[in-house]
């Protein structure tokens, strides 16, 4: 069985190496979301495309979900004794390797594309990984301007950010996720350069070859929401004419894991498992999985177009993380009939 995966980091790993065990003879394409991808230090990071290889490769710090296990981070400490940061995204110094390699690559012409089966040749994940698209995209985050004080204060002239336009302020998404936890709130996400990117060499070959389309628990507006922005890919998934099923990372009306209700809440949808999938939509979705804890939720989703069943979607270990792939597979299984 030929399957594309769309996916983003943790959840869309985590998942991936459940459905490897679930069905270890498919084919397994993964779709991976570049629009977290940063430069610093002049390095280009990948962290979704990393954190699925390193998990599927057996390099992730497992409790943590990203960047690798046994790591150290003696670059980062003398970088920051040079007062050189940012110093609030942690890359590690077996980290820095994979970035080091990368940019070295891209700088000698090789597409992100290239650069990711070279790096795969180390890691062997036991799917082909491709980036979204060779282009740029960088998803960006409008929040209140956290440097011009609070806007409700009013009166005040508020000067400051080069960006900033009635005290606001758009910022790379690492910087609103992971430097501010996203504390406040996100008033829109925006993939930048998405509307002129191409898929990646293989991308809309390999949604045109699956068998199946499987939309991992992953973030559905900066992860999934970002690689179906690219022109192109979101139609080829429609269009293909197999079951599209996905798996809610909402449960009981919260993510499971990090801040996705954000997110959620700048694209105008719900953080529960019923907006998930209305928000994806029939046209795109066939099959959608809910926790049991959202087992209530299954006539709404039902009642939208999309086929719904409530089983455990908790990835708390190998077993389960299979299990549900497997429901994934039954699910598919019976929307196709
Ligand atoms: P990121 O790029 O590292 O943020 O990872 P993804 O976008 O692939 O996945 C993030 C999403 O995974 C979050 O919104 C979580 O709610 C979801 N998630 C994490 N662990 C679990 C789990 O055990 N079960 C479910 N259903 N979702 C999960
Ligand atoms: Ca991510």
């Amino acid at each position: 069985m030929r399957i594309v995966v769309l996916a983003g980091g943790i959840g869309g790993a985590r998942f991936l190496r459940g459905l490897k065990a679930a069905s270890p003879d498919s084919d397994i394409t993964v779709i991976g979301n570049t629009g977290d991808d940063i430069h610093l230090f002049g390095l280009k990071v990948c962290p979704d495309l990393d954190t699925v290889m390193y998990t599927l490769g057996g390099g992730i710090h497992e409790e943590q979900g990203w960047g690798r296990a046994d790591e150290t981070f003696t670059v980062k400490e003398e970088l920051a004794a040079y007062g050189v940061g940012p110093e609030w995204f942690g890359l590690g110094d077996r980290d820095f390797a994979t970035h080091i390699v990368r940019t070295q690559m891209i700088a000698a012409g090789y597409p992100l594309s290239a650069v990711t089966e070279a790096l795969c040749a180390r890691w062997k994940p036991g799917v082909r990984l491709l980036p979204m698209t060779d282009d740029r995209v960088e998803t960006h985050v409008l929040i209140d301007d956290p440097e011009a004080g609070a806007p409700a204060e009013g009166g005040e002239a508020t000067g400051g950010g080069a960006a900033g336009r009635g005290g606001r302020r758009a910022v790379h998404f690492q910087e609103y996720w992971v430097r501010h936890r996203a504390a406040m709130p996100a008033h829109a996400v925006v993939p930048v350069g998405a509307e002129q990117a191409k898929p990646a060499p293989g991308v809309l070959d390999a949604i045109a070859e699956a068998d199946l389309v499987l939309f991992p628990p992953s973030n559905p507006v900066v992860s999934i929401g970002t690689i179906l922005a690219v022109p192109g890919i979101r139609e080829a998934i429609a269009d293909a004419g197999v079951p599209v099923v996905g798996l809610s990372p909402v449960i009981g009306g919260a993510p499971v894991r990090g801040m996705a209700d954000k997110v959620l809440a700048a694209v105008g949808v719900e953080s529960t498992a019923a907006a998930v999938a209305q928000h994806y939509g029939s046209g795109l979705l066939d099959g959608w999985l809910v926790d049991t804890a959202d087992a209530d939720a299954v006539e709404a989703v039902e009642a939208a177009g999309i086929r719904c069943r409530a089983v455990p979607l908790l990835m708390t270990d190998a077993e389960s993380t299979a299990a549900m792939a497997r429901e994934a597979l039954a699910l598919a299984g019976e929307v196709q009939a």
